[in-house]
């Protein structure tokens, strides 16, 4: 098919701009296209003005991430959503929507991730936003901590902690703060949609790594920001825009994918997790058992109020009796099936050892004090059957202890 064009010119635009097809795509295209061209300048113009809807430039919106915000919003009961780089590209974005100006406080969990703690006292302070700390399962505590002068600007917290697997009132939490006028930005990483929605209990930004639990399968590196209020979209937008940690097509597009089967994973994930913290109460290697499924958990009836779907999570936690870090690793070695990593939320079952990983750079006293002990292993349970994953965990603490 030979045009007018010399061949250097056919080999740039030859089949490119085909006509959209008649026939609608059941998924979302992935549109990895960095621009777009309109049939005249005064379109294009038009929706650069914003006078017309429409896509210019990827790091502005793409019909792939608009598929993907949507959804996000829909899920979360937003009145918008933005999809960023990654999930620590959302806590920032988060953060700055908070518009945070200096002397102002962030009062955050004292177990909240390391790297959220690190994005606030090595980032945010040095712009003269401080941090404060309080154990958000701590009603009196909190309550102190939101009175203390000066009061909050923004609350930041994860409804269930990492790595003891504590479970925060969310409900509660956002209701003091709505008395001070302080906005809630709540960490939902380990608590997807479908197990909580914390905007329609009070809070005011969702924020998920979607790393874990959205994209599912380990292979996407993607946050999300979810706002309550709409009049803040624009602002949200324009974060992202000028912070450019925006998400690439090709991500946005397999984290879509990965929310597609949510619901049954976690469904599966969850169950697997209360059969793994039963099982493992009752182990001759085993000191303590933390899941927020079993009735000794001291959260264990909010729990069972503010999840959905009579779930407890699928994250948990024990502790390997007389444990140290020697026999923790001797543990770590000794899994077969079980994958050892420092990431949660994916359809294989995951373990870390918090000591070496997201709680290293703490001192023993530190850990100590936040209940993480040096046999402490965090568990996220996948979608094996956990006949096979006893067996593994099993026989790995005989081998940790032999
Ligand atoms: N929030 C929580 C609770 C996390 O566990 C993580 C990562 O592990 C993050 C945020 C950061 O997410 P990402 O690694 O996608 O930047």
């Amino acid at each position: 098919m030979a045009s007018n064009y010399a061949f250097e010119t056919e080999a740039v635009h030859a089949g490119e701009r085909q006509p959209a097809p008649d026939g609608l795509p059941t998924t979302t295209p992935l549109y990895v296209n960095s621009t777009y061209i309109y049939k005249t300048v005064e379109q294009m113009d038009a929706v650069l003005g914003g006078q017309t809807a429409g896509y210019v430039y990827n790091r502005y919106g793409s019909p792939t991430l608009t598929a993907l915000e949507t959804a996000l919003a829909t899920l979360e009961r937003g009145a918008a959503a933005v999809a960023f780089g990654s999930g620590m590209a959302a806590l920032h974005a988060a953060l700055l929507l908070c518009e945070l100006q200096a002397g102002d406080v962030v009062l955050a969990a004292h177990d909240i991730y390391g790297a959220t703690l690190g994005l606030l006292t090595k980032l945010m302070d040095p712009f003269g936003v401080h941090t404060r700390l309080a154990d958000f399962t701590d009603a009196a505590a909190l309550a102190a901590a939101l009175e203390q002068a000066p009061r909050p600007r923004a609350l930041l917290f994860e409804p269930i902690s990492n790595p003891v697997i504590k479970v925060a009132d969310v409900k509660r939490i956002c209701q003091m703060a709505r008395r001070i006028g302080t906005k809630v930005i709540v960490d939902s990483t380990f608590s997807p949609p479908c197990l909580l929605q914390p905007l329609e209990l009070g809070a005011d930004v969702v924020v998920h790594s979607a790393t874990k639990y959205l994209g599912g399968h380990g292979d996407a590196t993607a946050g999300a920001v979810i706002i309550k209020d709409d009049a803040r979209a624009a602002d949200l937008r324009m974060i992202s825009k000028l912070a450019g940690a925006i998400l690439s097509p090709f991500e946005a597009h397999l984290i879509h994918r990965g929310i597609k089967t949510l619901v049954i994973r976690v469904e599966r994930q969850c169950a697997n997790a209360m059969k793994l913290a039963e099982h493992l109460t009752g182990h001759p290697h085993v000191a303590r058992v933390h899941y927020p499924g079993l009735s000794i958990h001291p959260q264990h009836l909010l729990a069972g109020a503010q999840f959905r779907g009579g779930h407890f999570g699928a994250m948990m936690a024990f502790e390997i009796k007389d444990g140290h870090q020697e026999k923790a690793f001797r543990f770590l070695n000794a899994l077969r099936l079980i994958i050892p990593a420092t990431t949660l939320g994916d359809v294989y079952t995951e373990v870390s050892y918090p000591p070496m990983s997201s709680h290293r750079e703490w001192s023993e006293a530190e850990r100590r004090n936040a209940g993480i002990t040096a046999g402490l292993i965090r568990l996220s349970a996948g979608l094996e059957h956990h006949e096979d994953l006893w067996a593994d965990l099993d026989q790995a603490l005989s081998a940790a202890t032999r």
